[in-house]
C-alpha cells in the first residue's frame, strides 16, 4: 500500500507521531510486530517525567492516563545530605502508569486518529530508490509478506531498531554502570513528603512512587560493581537496600505484588535521527537513554512530536521533506545534548564535586533545589546547572550551612 508516512513500531514514539500525522490529514501506516493491541513493553519502569505532561495533554491522553489511577504529583529528592528544599519547586507533575495500561490506550488513540494500525507485521526489509528509503517489507503471522511505501519512513522500533540496521545506520554504544531492578508492592505505608521520592545515595539511585492498580513501584539502581557476586534473590536485595535508606518505608511489612524485573545491562545507544533521505528515527531508535533518570518515554513523546510538527506541512503540500527533516534534526539536538551528560553519569562513578555541591546546597536553598527539580523533570537543560551564578550561590549556601552546624557543634567549620 502507498502512504504518506510509514511508521514502524506502535509504542510511545510511533503512536505519538502517528496520531499527529493522522490529525493533520496524512495517510499513515503504523506497523507493529505484536498481533495484540494490548501487548505492552515489558522492560520499562514507566515513570514519565514532568516534561511529558504537555505532549500527553496535546495528544488528549493526560486526563485518560490519570483516570486509569496512574500515579501523579510531586517528587522529592533525598540526598546524602537530607531532603532537598521543596518550598519553591514548580516543576510539572510526574505520571507513573504501567505499560500494560499505557500502550493499549496509545494504540487505540492512534487507530482513532485515522491511522492504519497494522498489527502482526514484523518489518524485515526495506525498499529503496538509490539512497532514498521508500518503504518497508513486513512479514505477517501466516508467513506472507506485504510492502508499504511512503514519502517518509519512520523507525520507531526501539533500541534494537531493525529499520536502522536495514539502512546500515552506524550506532554508538556507551556501557551503563548501573543495574536496574524494579517491582511493585501493595499497602506500602509511608510518611514521605510527596507521592514519589528519589534517593540519591552516592552512586546509586532508588525511586519509589505510586502507579495504577493501587500499587507502589520501587526501583533500585545500584552501581553494578557494588552488587553481591552471588545475588539471586532480587526481592530481598531491594527490601534490604530500601531498609538502609533514611526515612524509607519498611517494604517487608507491605505485600509484594509482582516478580522483580531485572535489567542487569542496558547500554546507552545513539544513532543519527535522519540517517538517509526519506528516513527518520524517533524514540529509542535514535537515542536510547539511561533508564535511571528515566527520560526514555518522555523523549519518545517529544521526538515523535518534533518529527510530526516539522514534516507534516511539507508532506501535506506534496513537497520533498528534506528541509523539514533538517528542522527535526535541529530540534532533536536538545535531547542529544542531554544524552551526552547522561553518558558521563551512566558510568556510575562517584558524584563529581559539582554534583556533591548541588546535592548539599539543595537541602538548604530553595533556588538550587528548584533548578535541580526542573532538570530532573527534563523541563530545563542540564547546562542550566552549570551556570557560574548558581555555583557561587551553592558555594555560599553550603558555607553558611556548614558554619551554622559547626556553630551548633561548638567548633569552627572545615573549609
Ligand atoms: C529497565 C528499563 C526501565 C525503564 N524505565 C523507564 C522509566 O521509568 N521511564 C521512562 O521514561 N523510560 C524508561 N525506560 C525507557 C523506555 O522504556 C523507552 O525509552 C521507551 O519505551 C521508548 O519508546 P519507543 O516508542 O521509542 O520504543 P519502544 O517502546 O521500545 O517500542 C518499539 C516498538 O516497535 C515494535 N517493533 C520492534 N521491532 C519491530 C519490527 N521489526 N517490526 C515491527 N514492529 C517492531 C515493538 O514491538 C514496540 O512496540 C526504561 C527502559 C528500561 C530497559
Amino acid at each position: 500500500m502507498d502512504y504518506d508516512v510509514v511508521i514502524v513500531g506502535a509504542s510511545i514514539g510511533g503512536c505519538t507521531a502517528a496520531i499527529l500525522y493522522g490529525r493533520a490529514g496524512l495517510r499513515v501506516a503504523l506497523l507493529e510486530k505484536h498481533r495484540n493491541i494490548g501487548t505492552a513493553k515489558r522492560l520499562c519502569g514507566h515513570f514519565l517525567l514532568g516534561r511529558a505532561q504537555a505532549p500527553l495533554q496535546r495528544l488528549g491522553l493526560w486526563d485518560d492516563m490519570v483516570a486509569t489511577g496512574a500515579g501523579t504529583g510531586d517528587l522529592s529528592i533525598r540526598t546524602e545530605y537530607g531532603w532537598t528544599d521543596r518550598s519553591r519547586v514548580d516543576a510539572p507533575p510526574f505520571l507513573n502508569v504501567r505499560r500494560t495500561t499505557l500502550d493499549p490506550i496509545l494504540r487505540g488513540r492512534a487507530a482513532a486518529s485515522g491511522v492504519d494500525l497494522l498489527l502482526g507485521r514484523t518489518v524485515t526489509g526495506q525498499l529503496t530508490e538509490g539512497r532514498r528509503v521508500t518503504g518497508v517489507r513486513a512479514r505477517l503471522l501466516d508467513g506472507t509478506e506485504e510492502t508499504h511505501t511512503g514519502r517518509l519512513v519512520v523507525g520507531a522500533d526501539g533500541y534494537r531498531s531493525k529499520v536502522a540496521s536495514l539502512a546500515g545506520v552506524p550506532e554508538r554504544f556507551t556501557p551503563n554502570g548501573r543495574a536496574f531492578f524494579y517491582t511493585y508492592y501493595r499497602n506500602v505505608r509511608h510518611t514521605l513528603p510527596t507521592p514519589a521520592v528519589v534517593w540519591w545515595n552516592d552512586r546509586d539511585w532508588v525511586v519509589l512512587g505510586p502507579t495504577d492498580g493501587g500499587l507502589t513501584e520501587v526501583a533500585v539502581m545500584p552501581a553494578k560493581d557494588t552488587l553481591p557476586p552471588d545475588l539471586t534473590d532480587h526481592a530481598a536485595y531491594i527490601e534490604r537496600y530500601v531498609a538502609s535508606l533514611p526515612d524509607a518505608p519498611d517494604l517487608t511489612r507491605a505485600e509484594r505484588a509482582a516478580k522483580v524485573v531485572i535489567a542487569p545491562d542496558y547500554p546507552l545507544i545513539r544513532r543519527h535521527p535522519v540517517p538517509a533521505p526519506g528516513l527518520a528515527l524517533i524514540g529509542d531508535a535514535a537515542l536510547t537513554a539511561d533508564p535511571t533518570p528515566a527520560p526514555g518515554c518522555t523523549w519518545a513523546l517529544l521526538s515523535g512530536q518534533w518529527l510530526a510538527d516539522a514534516t507534516a506541512p511539507a508532506l501535506l503540500a506534496g513537497d520533498d521533506p528534506a528541509a523539514a527533516l533538517r528542522r527535526y534534526r535541529r530540534a532533536h539536538r536538545a535531547i542529544e545534548r542531554e544524552h551526552a551528560f547522561m553518558r558521563g553519569d551512566a558510568e556510575a562513578g562517584p558524584p563529581s564535586a559539582v554534583q556533591r555541591l548541588l546535592r548539599e546546597a539543595a537541602v538548604h536553598d530553595p533556588e538550587v533545589s528548584r533548578r535541580l527539580a526542573l532538570v530532573g523533570m527534563q523541563v530545563a537543560p542540564t547546562t542550566s546547572l552549570l551556570n557560574p551564578a548558581l555555583a557561587a550561590r551553592a558555594l555560599l549556601v553550603r558555607h553558611r550551612s556548614r558554619r551554622r552546624s559547626a556553630g551548633r557543634a561548638g567548633h569552627a567549620p572545615a573549609v
